[in-house]
C-alpha cells in the first residue's frame, strides 16, 4: 500500500515580495514541520485520520497560516474559528465552527468524531465540548497577530471605499488542511480555518462542511479545500470530486481539474489537496500561490509557496 501525505496552508499565499526570505523559509519550515508530525504516524503504521489531525495541528500553531494562532479578524474585530475531520474508513466525522476559545480548533473536531454523535457543534456549544473534554481553550486575542490586524485594516477600508473586491488572496482568506492514505489503505482529511478577514460574525464557511470543504471516502479519495467557502459549499467540492471518481471513472487528476475549473469560473480563488485510494496526490489552485507540501513514496518531503518546490529532507 502507498503511504500518502499532503497539506495546504491556504491559497491566500502573500506576493513574494511582500515577506522577507527569513519569513518565507520560516513558513516553509512550519510546512515541513506538519508534513513530518503527520509522517511519523503513517510511517508507524498508525492512522490516516491521526495524521491529518497531526499535521493540522501544527500549521494551527504557526502565525503563517490563517487557523488556529494567526486566524483572519471578523468584521467585529474577533476570531471565530471552524475546522473538521472525517475518516474515510468509517466515514465518521466531526467539525465545530464559530469556535472562540479553542486553541487547536482540530482537536475538537476530532473528539467529537470519536464520541459519534452530534457531527457539528457551533460557538459557545463547541467552546464547551471542547472545555469538557480537557482540551486547551484560551483567550481570543491569543489567536491575534499583528499581519492579521493589519488585513483587517485594509479590508475595513477598502469596504469604506469600495475596493473589497479587488483586494489579494492573502489579505482576505487562507486555511489548512491534510489528506492522507495509510498503511492499510484508508483515507482521511482534515481542515482548519479562520475563515476570511472581516467576515460577518457568524458567518461559517465551507471548512466545517463534511462534503465541501472536507472529505474522505475509502476507495474514492481524500479532499482538503481552501478558497471562497460559499462556493466550495455550493458546489459540495469534496463529495462532487469523490463523485466524479466512484460514478463517471475520472483519475483524481481529472476530476479535481474539473471541479477547479468549475470554481475557477465564478473568477473566486480556490485551491484543494487531495489523495486517491492509490497514493496519488494533488494539489491545485488557481491563485499566484497556495502553501503546500507532500511527502513522496520515497519519504521526502516537498514544499512549496508559489511556483518553485523545495525539498526539505527525509519525513521520518
Ligand atoms: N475556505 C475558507 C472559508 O471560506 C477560507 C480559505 O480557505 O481561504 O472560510
Amino acid at each position: 500500500m502507498t503511504l500518502a501525505l499532503a497539506i495546504h496552508g491556504g491559497c491566500g499565499t502573500l506576493p513574494k515580495p511582500e515577506m522577507t526570505e527569513a519569513e518565507w523559509a520560516q513558513a516553509r519550515a512550519d510546512l515541513a514541520s506538519a508534513l513530518r508530525a503527520g509522517w511519523t504516524i503513517l510511517s508507524k503504521g498508525g492512522p490516516a485520520v491521526d495524521a491529518v489531525e497531526a499535521a493540522v495541528r501544527v500549521m494551527e500553531d504557526s502565525p503563517h497560516f490563517n487557523a488556529g494562532y494567526g486566524s483572519a479578524f471578523n468584521a467585529d474585530g474577533d476570531h471565530e474559528l471552524d475546522a473538521s475531520i472525517m475518516d474515510g474508513e468509517t466515514l465518521a466525522a466531526g467539525a465545530i465552527c464559530a469556535a472562540k476559545r479553542i486553541r487547536n480548533p482540530i482537536l475538537a473536531a476530532k473528539a467529537l468524531m470519536l464520541r459519534g454523535d452530534p457531527l457539528l457543534l457551533t460557538g459557545p456549544a463547541a467552546d464547551a465540548f471542547a472545555e469538557h473534554e480537557g482540551i486547551d481553550t484560551v483567550d481570543n486575542a491569543y489567536f491575534s497577530t499583528e499581519r492579521r490586524r493589519k488585513n483587517l485594516a485594509s479590508m475595513k477600508i477598502r469596504e469604506l471605499v469600495g475596493t473589497a473586491a479587488e483586494a489579494s488572496e492573502a489579505e482576505k482568506h487562507g486555511t489548512v488542511g491534510a489528506v492522507a492514505c495509510d498503511t492499510r489503505g484508508h483515507l482521511a482529511a482534515a481542515t482548519s480555518t479562520g475563515g476570511y478577514t472581516n467576515k460577518p460574525a457568524g458567518r461559517v464557511g465551507d471548512s466545517p462542511i463534511i462534503g465541501a470543504g472536507t472529505y474522505a471516502r475509502d476507495g474514492r479519495c481524500a479532499v482538503s479545500g481552501t478558497g471562497k467557502g460559499e462556493y466550495f459549499i455550493r458546489y459540495c467540492v469534496g463529495h462532487e470530486i469523490a463523485s466524479l471518481i466512484a460514478y463517471k471513472g475520472l483519475s483524481l487528476a481529472d476530476a479535481t481539474q474539473a471541479v477547479l475549473a468549475e470554481l475557477s469560473a465564478h473568477e473566486i480563488g480556490a485551491g484543494l489537496v487531495a489523495v486517491d485510494a492509490e497514493g496519488n496526490i494533488v494539489a491545485p489552485f488557481n491563485t499566484e500561490g497556495m502553501y503546500r507540501g507532500w511527502v513522496s513514496p520515497d519519504g521526502l518531503i516537498h514544499v512549496a509557496t508559489h511556483g518553485d518546490v523545495e525539498l526539505a529532507g527525509q519525513a521520518a
